[in-house]
């Protein structure tokens, strides 16, 4: 009943010769969330308490008010949708609420939850206390999200040693750090609900992201949803009646997944569909799956020209080809890539794992483990960074709210560069700088980071110079200082930086509040995932299958009241076993 696939080598409690606290990286995805630990000279996946590496990013409150996170919590998402969070890293930085049951969430309590369950499976698999770890976030993420990320792990108590862009990750755990001669790579990640390109080069032992781009609103789940949509209509259901009722649109979503997964293996997908009495066929094949999706294959493309344009590199300079993220298993996808770029993609690496398995490498490059003392790893900006302008026209006409950027997306950092702005007004007496970041033409549809008033000296309009200096680092810290030439006087600013925007109080109150939620007990998961898993199915059948299941859920009760672990491990193995043998598709995510 497991759909997570197994780690390679499973990690050993720390050696006592090693000192120092576990160098930790986290993927904390969309769909689903993995932790990796540096050791013995590599990166290793930290299975949690069912033994998978990767925990799906969902969250659920049970009648019981305890916290469920990961498989348990995705089984209840059929069962009680009310109760139950997911996809919540697409709300990273905004102020969406999520409501599960009587409680409310925002976005970085949930991921500080998912956070908090790969902390303590760590934990308990190094036998060791985890306080830092490096978080990968999608290279697209705005300054924003990013801080959201910060407060999610400060939530869980976690320090964060660096956020690295997914993509960077996936390079790291190719190895392409350690290759010796000057090389760039293609980092192609499409996961459940991000998709991000990177060109990465490595020069003298110097891995750098020459471009990221991508779209924060293209993944695997759209592909699932359009492969929805043509199961609706092969099985004669409407969007109206699956708007009526949500648990038959969960289980057709459900089913989707499953066929979906099945295509990426096989050629054709069939099967039998029953609800409300009713039963329909239905059947997919590779070539129909490749014109449903053919706009979303479509939208793949511009995020990866606009990456190879932005690194100037030309595309036969590039000379891998890296896919990564769980879409990225997809034939079409892989199509698709081999087509534009005339050659086979490197997928030797499994795409679930590369981004927690980089990240800890990541970790281990920060703590300088000497077997890659000699590497060092710059990354790019994200996106623009600069000021609001106003431009003359005409003599009479002028055009304000204008976006003047200062160091452009994809700039090197740690960067340092210089924008020189005049005043527009005579005796002008203030310059009020307005600092955006984004791609945008007008300030208004990029993001408002902050202001600084500049005082100057009232001269005519154009004669009063003002330098102004951006300087943003790894940490992501902006400073700003602004000179007047006129005068000699400087005026300084800081903005964005590691300090995540909560202040100590808040954190603490707000990780208080956390605190008091009753996390279900980690040992106690592999009981609570076959319970969810039967309530599931409950939900799900009808008829003589639905009996059957909750004869079974009652029997597992009993066994669990009896409190006897020997004999509840003994009826959980039964009743997995039954479960595994039922052949009622799609089983597990
Ligand atoms: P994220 O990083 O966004 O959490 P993942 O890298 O875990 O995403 O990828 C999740 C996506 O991968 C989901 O949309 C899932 O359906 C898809 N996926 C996983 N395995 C397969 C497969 N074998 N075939 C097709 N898609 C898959
Ligand atoms: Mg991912």
């Amino acid at each position: 009943m497991t759909s997570a696939s197994q780690g390679p080598s499973p990690v050993e409690p720390p050696s006592p010769q090693r000192a120092g606290p576990p160098l930790i990286g986290i993927d904390l995805g969309t769909t689903h969330s993995a932790i990796a630990c540096w050791q013995g000279g590599e990166p290793r996946l930290i299975p949690n308490a069912l033994g998978h590496t990767l925990t799906p990013s969902v969250v659920s409150v049970d009648e019981a008010g305890h916290v469920l996170v990961g498989q348990a919590a995705q089984d209840r998402r059929i069962s009680h949708p009310q109760q139950t969070a997911e996809v919540f890293k697409r709300a990273m930085g905004s102020a969406k609420r999520f409501r599960l049951g009587a409680r409310e969430f925002g976005p970085e309590e949930l991921s500080s939850l998912v956070l908090g369950s790969l902390k303590r499976d760590a934990e308990a698999a190094l036998g060791q206390a985890i306080h830092e770890a490096v978080i990968s976030v999608p290279a697209y993420f705005n300054d924003t999200q990013r801080k959201a990320t910060k407060v999610a792990a400060e939530l869980a108590g976690l320090r964060v040693l660096r956020l690295i862009n997914e993509p960077t990750a996936a390079a790291l755990a190719f190895g392409l750090h350690r290759r010796n001669d000057e090389t760039s790579f293609l980092v192609f990640d499409l996961g459940g609900g991000t998709f991000d390109v990177s060109i990465v080069e490595l020069f003298d032992g110097v891995v750098e992201v020459k471009a990221s781009t991508g779209d924060n609103y293209l993944g695997g789940e759209d592909f699932t949803q359009a492969v929805a949509n043509a199961l609706m209509q092969q099985l004669g259901l409407t969007p109206q009646r699956l708007e009526a009722d949500g648990q038959l649109r969960n289980r057709l979503h459900g089913l989707a997944e499953h066929v979906k997964r099945a295509l990426s293996t096989e050629k054709n997908v069939r099967g039998r569909f029953a609800w409300d009495g009713q039963e329909r066929d239905y059947a997919l094949d590779e070539a129909t799956l490749e014109t449903l999706c053919a706009d979303l294959i479509a939208r793949l493309r511009s995020p990866v020209e606009r990456a190879v344009r932005d690194s100037r590199l030309r595309p036969d300079a590039l000379s891998h080809v890296v896919m990564v993220g769980g879409a990225s298993r997809m034939p079409l996808v892989r199509k698709i890539v081999t087509r534009m770029f005339g050659r086979f993609p490197d997928v030797s690496i499994d795409p679930d794992h590369a981004i927690a398995l980089g990240a800890a490498t990541q970790a281990a490059l920060i703590a300088q483990d000497e077997a890659l003392s000699e590497v060092l790893m710059t990354d790019v900006c994200p996106y623009s960074l600069g000021v609001e302008v106003s431009e003359q026209i005409s003599a009479t006409q002028s055009v304000h709210g204008l976006f003047s950027p200062v160091i452009e997306r994809n700039t090197v950092v740690p960067a340092s560069r210089t924008g020189t702005y005049h005043t527009v007004a005579d005796g002008q007496r203030v310059l009020a700088l307005n600092v955006y970041q984004g791609e945008h033409r007008f300030v208004r549809d990029n993001v408002h980071l902050g202001s600084l008033t500049v005082p100057v000296p009232p001269l005519k309009r154009g004669e009063v110079t003002v330098e102004v200096r951006f300087t943003y680092d790894v940490s992501g810290l902006l400073e700003i200082d602004a000179t007047v030439v006129n005068t000699g006087e400087t005026h300084s600013l800081a903005l964005l930086g590691n300090a995540s925007s909560l202040s100590e109080e808040e954190v603490a109150q707000r990780k208080d509040n956390l605190a008091r939620l009753k996390i279900h007990p980690r040992d106690d998961m592999p009981n609570k995932v076959v319970v969810t898993r039967l309530e599931r199915l409950y939900a799900e059948h009808s008829g003589p299958l639905r009996e059957a299941v909750g004869r079974v859920l009652t029997e597992f009760m009993a066994a669990l009241a009896t409190q006897d672990p020997e004999h509840i491990a003994r009826d959980r193995k039964r009743v997995s076993q039954w479960l595994e043998q039922l052949d009622v598709s799609p089983l597990g995510p």
